[in-house]
């Protein structure tokens, strides 16, 4: 068996201890005589997973008391519409920066139910910066602030957050979830699909602050309301408990390694040695401005579409798969997860540079 080095924007690469003691616990999870996948979410067995999972994401993440962990499903897509379904409660009015697809979506599902401010946008340089918005224009009674904090498609992510006040900030953290310390008495809600740093995907996790929960409209469907999920421990009915197990153990292989604050100088560490390399390259080159860039996706060019179509499918002969770039953004990318180890990300630049005197 040989693994590959595999940097998938999402689902994307896991720790390999933990697809070990997935293996290793398939037939019999901890004495129950089952695998989790055949569990009652009701049993004692499965109760020790889901509130050993919260407990855990509490304690990583420093979650304080007054918010909730929410485990639900329909990805972070389904958040884009639960979110203003249960915040737009009194102006329904959203403030937002668009910073690529993620985000457009987000505001694009919010203006079914209000209305949409748009402070900013990098569309008219694809998405490689962060919009500097103004915080004047701000709406002080917005019911909530929006944006997608690292942009996985374009490699972008916000290293200072707007200033909000009393209105409530977002965010989507779907890829940049547990990958460096975040402030989350900062946020109102955060929310985050699990298949790029937290586990398989079919989860998708919720943080909100209690406040802001209990005050949707009646009309709101019972699945879409986060008192539902709240008042019931994420159990009102069956939760993605295979995904939830996997999360986990996710989550107990990170504190092993030292929790946020020592993976996010691995993850630093990681993202330093490709960023150098592309920044003294002559053949490759980073597509986002500096100071905006993501320590999670990192999209590259040669600048040349031939070329790029040669480096991806060598890369991918010698064991480095899924570095092809989205579509909207051409070229590669780089998805550098909490699981992708320094050496895979070592190992790329051997490769790069090689193929750089190879194709001179
Ligand atoms: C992948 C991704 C999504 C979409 O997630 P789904 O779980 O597939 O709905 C949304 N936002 C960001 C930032 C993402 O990276």
């Amino acid at each position: 068996m040989s693994r590959v080095y595999n940097f998938s924007a999402g689902p994307s690469m896991l720790p390999e201890s933990v697809l070990k003691k997935a293996a290793a616990e398939m037939l019999d999870c901890q004495g129950s005589g089952m695998s989790v996948m055949e569990m009652s979410h009701r049993s004692k067995d499965y109760e020790v997973i889901i509130e050993g999972a919260e407990a855990l994401f509490r304690e990583l993440m420093g979650i304080p008391d007054c918010y909730k962990v929410l485990f639900l499903q329909g990805g972070a897509s389904t958040q884009f519409a639960m979110i203003p379904m249960n915040l737009f409660t009194n102006s329904k009015k959203m403030d937002t920066i668009l910073t690529g697809q993620w985000a457009k979506k987000a505001a694009s599902e919010a203006k079914k139910y209000g209305s949409v401010n748009i402070l900013g946008s990098s569309e008219d340089q694809v998405f490689n910066y962060i919009p500097k918005v103004d915080p004047a224009s701000f709406s002080p009674d917005a019911d909530y602030f929006h944006i997608t904090y690292n942009n996985t498609i374009y490699g972008t992510k916000f290293n200072t957050l707007p200033e909000t006040g009393n209105v409530p900030l977002v965010a989507d953290i779907s890829s940049c979830v547990l990958s460096e310390a975040m402030d989350v008495s900062k946020f109102g809600l955060l929310y985050a699909g699990a298949q790029k740093n937290i586990g398989p995907a079919g989860l998708t996790v919720v943080i909100i602050r209690d406040d802001l929960i209990g005050k949707a409209d009646a009309s709101v469907p019972t699945m879409l309301n986060y008192q539902t999920h709240s008042d019931n421990g994420s159990m009102y009915n069956t939760p993605p408990t295979y995904s939830i197990y996997v999360c986990k153990l996710v989550l107990e292989w990170l504190k092993e390694m030292g929790g946020v604050s020592a993976i996010e100088k691995i993850n630093r560490e990681k993202a330093k040695i490709l960023y150098d390399f592309l920044d003294e390259s002559s053949m490759f080159r980073g597509t986002v401005v500096p100071e905006d860039r993501s320590l999670m996706n990192v999209p590259f060019v040669t600048g040349d579409d031939e070329l790029n179509a040669k480096f991806i499918k060598e890369a991918k002969a010698a064991g480095f798969v899924n570095l092809k770039g989205h579509r909207s953004v051409g070229g590669m990318r780089a998805s550098i997860y909490n699981a992708m180890p320094t050496e895979g990300v070592v190992k790329l630049v051997e490769f790069m540079k090689q193929f750089e005197c190879d194709n001179k």
